[in-house]
């Protein structure tokens, strides 16, 4: 349920920053406490804004619990957020939301899964990756296909170790090996023949940069994955995340209430890609 300090949908509610964790250059975790839990779901965001500074959409990055705290991890991209990135411990953010429909689980309940990210789209993602250790009997086998551009742009490096501990397949590419790295190089869209599920069976859930989507969500399908078990989060423009500025307006839908998740028949039946 969206929450709100004044019952006005453009009225933000407070938090304080606990703790920012670099994770690579220009992106770092924030963890907002706010004063009563959260409720919200893998694939959704919060309108987030400073005084002066003004509001982005950014998605949450962890699992909705008890502990009133959201894990939010912001790209320096421009003025918002690079306003965001001069945060530190025991400042104060401002949330609109949760906003948004975010990911079907029941796509995937009894399926393989595929998790396809590329660089800071790993984030939206993290929240399913828990979702799906800690309900180890919902989906089959769960494996992460991620690619960053460079070693030093893998983000929840730190964690890829305990996801794995928790049954989560993670195989990992860099586009540019530098810094000694011994592991794979090639786009992630390389990695399918290195997956143990029967993608035809399977569900995918998708995100990174448009033209990373595009490759997976195009390859999964000649690959036998039917195109409604194809799911990705999209990114456009927004201003009020309510649905009333029509700045997210893609073919007869808005990304901000219809969406941001939606499946490839979607995607193609409503042309959603935004650079056509
Ligand atoms: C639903 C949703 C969820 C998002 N989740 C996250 C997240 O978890 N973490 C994160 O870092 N970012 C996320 N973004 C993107 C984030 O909202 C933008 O980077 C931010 O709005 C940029 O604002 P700015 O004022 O810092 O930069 P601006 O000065 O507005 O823009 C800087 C540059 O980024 C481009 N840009 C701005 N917004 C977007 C956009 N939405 N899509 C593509 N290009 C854009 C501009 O054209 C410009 O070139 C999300 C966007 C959406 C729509």
């Amino acid at each position: 349920m969206t929450r709100s300090s004044s019952g006005n949908v453009y009225v933000p509610f407070g938090g304080k920053v606990e703790v920012v964790i670099p994770q690579a250059r220009d992106i770092s975790l924030f963890r907002v406490k706010t004063e009563a839990p959260l409720d919200y779901a893998p694939g959704q965001f919060f309108m987030v804004s400073l005084w002066g500074a003004g509001e982005v959409p950014i998605s949450v990055a962890s699992l909705s619990r008890d502990d009133a705290v959201v894990d939010l991890c912001i790209r320096r991209a421009g003025a918002v957020t690079g306003a965001l990135h001069a945060l530190e411990a025991g400042d104060t953010v401002w949330l609109r939301g949760p906003y948004g429909n975010g990911f079907p689980l029941d796509t995937s309940r009894g399926r393989d899964v595929v998790l396809v990210a590329g660089g800071i789209g790993l984030a939206p993602l993290r929240p399913l990756i828990e979702w799906f250790m800690e309900n180890p009997g919902d989906a089959g086998r769960v494996t992460l296909l991620y690619g960053a551009k460079s070693p030093g742009e893998i983000v929840f490096r730190d964690e890829m170790e305990q996801w794995r501990d928790r049954g989560i397949e993670v195989l990992v590419t860099v586009d540019r090996a530098e810094g000694g790295w011994e592991g794979r190089t090639g786009l992630v869209t390389g990695l399918w023949q290195e997956l143990r599920s029967d993608l035809q069976q399977a569900t995918a859930y998708i995100c990174g940069p448009e033209v990373m989507i595009r490759a997976a969500m195009g390859e999964l399908f000649l690959l036998g994955m039917p195109e409604e078990r194809i799911i990705t989060t999209l990114e456009a423009h927004m201003k009020c995340g309510v649905g009333k500025c029509g700045h997210c307006y893609a073919g007869p839908r808005y990304i901000c209430t219809d969406g941001p998740v939606f499946s490839y028949r979607e995607v193609k039946s409503y042309g959603l890609f935004l650079s056509r």
